[in-house]
């Protein structure tokens, strides 16, 4: 198993590389997703390229090899399914559980995840509909748009949640606004930045655009708009 801090950088460049297309990544911007100065940053990541897991190119920062991806994506099997774990079996509270498996992804067996996936009959997304990358290390894909995208009237339904901070989380779950929730689109003003949107059974929520924006739904407007493909 490679050491914590490795495992943490390797996970970070790979969500990283999500967001900017498998660019390399600023040196600068995984600093600070690790939570260290730009210098440790330069030569953790070093060492990182040394041992073959990431290309490192002064000027334009590092990706993560082949080698590199498919060690960041078990430590992200790990992560998830320790979370629906978390949730599901031993009912921690969701906007907990993420902070629990930032610690115990780094120290379980395989042994032990081995178990846990078969008792939770190989789930394929974590609590907040993050996709769980399969043991061979491939990971789903599928077509999503947000909340914010949707015009009044769009019935849809929540799948995945993209802010896992605990004060998130907790205003998703007392809203309704949780993975395959079935939620209205009432009202979608881009002039006042803020739409409003009905959870099955719930009460209307108001949400600004940048927040509607951190849900995730399907299905989608059908013409037109580009989709984000997320994994
Ligand atoms: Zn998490």
């Amino acid at each position: 198993m490679a050491s914590r801090t490795i495992e943490n950088y390797l996970k970070q460049l790979w969500l990283q590389q999500q967001e900017s297309r498998g660019k390399y990544v600023p040196m600068g911007k995984l600093a600070a997703l690790v939570g260290v100065t730009a210098g440790t940053a330069t030569t953790m990541v070093k060492a990182i390229a040394d041992s073959g897991l990431a290309k490192y190119a002064p000027r334009a920062g590092v990706r993560l090899t082949r080698a590199g991806e498919q060690l960041a994506l078990h430590v992200l099997r790990r992560h998830r399914l320790l979370e629906l774990f978390l949730v599901e079996i031993l009912g921690i509270d969701w906007s907990d559980a993420h902070g629990e498996a930032e610690e115990l992804e780094h120290v379980i067996s395989e042994t032990v995840l081995a178990r846990i996936d078969l008792l939770l009959g190989h789930p394929s997304v974590d609590p907040h509909g993050d996709p769980i990358p399969s043991s061979s290390g491939t990971v789903e894909a599928p077509e999503l748009c947000s909340l914010a995208e949707l015009q009044a009237g769009s019935k849809t339904a929540i799948v995945r949640i993209m802010d896992q901070s605990a004060e998130f989380l907790r205003f998703a779950q007392t809203s309704g606004l949780v993975p395959k929730a079935a939620v209205v689109i009432e009202h979608n003003n881009p002039q006042a930045g803020a739409i409003s949107a009905r959870p099955d059974g719930k009460p209307p929520v108001i949400l600004s655009m940048a927040a509607a924006a951190k849900f995730l739904v399907r299905p989608c407007p059908t013409a037109g708009k580009q989709r984000r493909k997320r994994s």
